[in-house]
């Protein structure tokens, strides 16, 4: 497991993901803040650099990972996407809730979510029309 964490820019060091060897490998990325253009440049390039037969996949990927991926195709690459956060609010306790998704669930809108501690039922705060675009990328949508 490897965990991806703070803001992706110009200034972060790749070797430690590109230099991995293993059969293998799941970024953890609920850590990742914010990541500019150079970060989604360097983050591809040190993924492609990983040997090939490597098996990659992200788990938790934070708000600024999902929003790249409805922005840029192909930004996951081989990586498969097992699960994402999606941003919600609790009306009742007036707090954020970050629910983890299915990232192998096509999805056109947010799914119904309950808050972990008062049981109300949570809004889904909408960081972008296209949140969940790529989740029907590769899957059949039925008119
Ligand atoms: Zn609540």
């Amino acid at each position: 497991m490897v965990t991806v964490t703070g803001i992706l820019d110009e200034h972060t060091d790749w070797r430690e993901l590109s230099g991995l060897q293993a059969a293998s490998i799941t970024l953890d990325l609920e850590g990742v803040r914010r990541i500019t253009s150079y970060g989604v440049q360097g983050f591809m390039a040190a993924c492609r650099l990983l040997p090939p037969t490597t098996r990659v996949q992200w788990i938790r990927a934070s708000v600024p990972m999902v929003l790249q991926l409805g922005m840029i195709a192909n930004f996951a690459g081989r990586a498969v996407v097992r699960t994402y956060l999606a941003p919600y609010w609790c009306p009742s306790c007036r707090e954020e809730r970050a629910i983890e998704l299915d990232g192998g669930v096509a999805l056109a809108a947010a799914p119904p979510a309950l808050c972990e501690r008062c049981g109300g039922r949570l809004e889904f705060e909408d960081a972008s029309a296209d949140y969940f675009a790529w989740t029907l990328e590769g899957h059949a949508t039925s008119p």
